[in-house]
């Protein structure tokens, strides 16, 4: 996906409004840059310990009021509210988080003394609250990435799995990267990755944060080489037979570091424990595993060393984290 994002001409003009280069790969560009600036924000304050601290922080320095909405009475109460004291931009909230807007963030037309410049409306009611958390940084990250242009007649809102919406996806992405921010989980990485770790990690650091993201995000901001794979039946392009393949590959930054590379759509190795799992012949597993056991029909194989790989089924398909320990 970030390849289709860094060709695309919205992402690559806000790369360059932001006044970076667009070079080849402007999507990490712009994730340093909010990196940068979260780190600049946190400096004002010792709150690195506390992922809602962080997040409310944030949330102040760049001027705007979370306002969690539980319910659709609740959503048609405020909504009436917010059209009452003039904020039109809010007219629809109702209507739009029962069509499956997330978030929707709108610059105050008529902002009292007292109040923030920007108002973020999160959808919580039911599953949604789920994401609140992920929805709140997504929030956020529009707000970081504002250019002159779009500050004046600011008004976004967010729903899930948008993937047509270039500049959509892209805050999702750096929402990720920000959400499960690094210094959090320094000093749980003495220990190695596992599934328990990562829920006690969760539970411990970012009880807001759904399991799914949690599990993406604090693999990719692990301080040590992380591979996390999901594997599951399918076909390679233009033929109908299924094989157990990985669907879903994610190299974090410190593995990226070490050279390490695995490309998604590869087979699963014969001997591999994820084919243990796969068959049913153990409900989870551990072993130690070369990524050079990958290899696709064309010779190509991934590449990084032994990795300990550990495997659990989640429905249909095969969850695997490879750690060096
Ligand atoms: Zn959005």
């Amino acid at each position: 996906m970030t390849e289709r994002l860094n060709s695309n001409l919205t992402v690559r003009t806000l790369a360059r409004d932001l006044g970076l280069a667009a070079g080849p790969d402007p999507v990490s560009g712009i994730v340093k840059f909010c990196q940068a600036r979260i780190r600049r924000i946190l400096a004002e304050m010792d709150c690195t310990q506390d992922a809602c601290g962080i997040l409310s922080l944030t949330a102040a320095r760049l001027d705007t009021e979370f306002v969690d909405v539980n319910s659709e009475q609740e959503a048609s109460a405020l909504q009436q509210q917010f059209v009452m004291t003039g904020e039109t931009g809010l007219a629809l909230m109702r209507k739009e988080f029962a069509a499956g807007v997330l978030g929707i963030t709108v610059l105050r037309l008529n902002k009292k003394r007292f109040e923030r410049r920007y108002v973020s409306v999160i959808n919580c009611c039911g599953r949604n609250a789920e994401r609140a958390y992920f929805t709140k940084w997504h929030e956020l990250v529009h707000l970081l990435t504002l250019t002159d242009q779009s500050r004046l007649s600011f008004r976004r809102t967010h729903v899930a799995v948008d993937m047509k919406d270039p500049e959509e996806s892209l805050v999702d992405v750096v929402a990720g990267h920000l959400a499960f921010h690094p210094p959090l989980l320094k000093p749980y990485a003495r220990r190695p990755l596992s599934f328990e770790l990562i829920e006690e990690i969760r539970a411990a650091v970012f009880p807001e944060a759904s399991r799914t993201a949690a599990m993406l995000g604090i693999t990719k901001a692990w301080p040590k080489p992380v591979v996390l794979v999901k594997a599951a039946l399918a076909s390679k392009r233009n033929t109908t037979a299924k094989q157990l393949r990985a669907t879903g590959v994610s190299v974090n930054q410190a593995a990226a570091d070490e050279g390490v590379s695995a490309i998604r759509n590869f087979r699963v190795p014969e001997g591999s424990i994820i084919q243990d799992v796969f068959a049913d012949r153990a409900t989870r597993a551990e072993g130690t595993e070369p990524m050079e056991s990958w290899v696709s029909s064309d010779g190509s194989h991934w590449s990084g060393g032994e990795f300990v790989v550990r495997a659990i089924r989640l429905g249909d398909c095969i969850q695997a984290i490879f750690t060096r320990n």
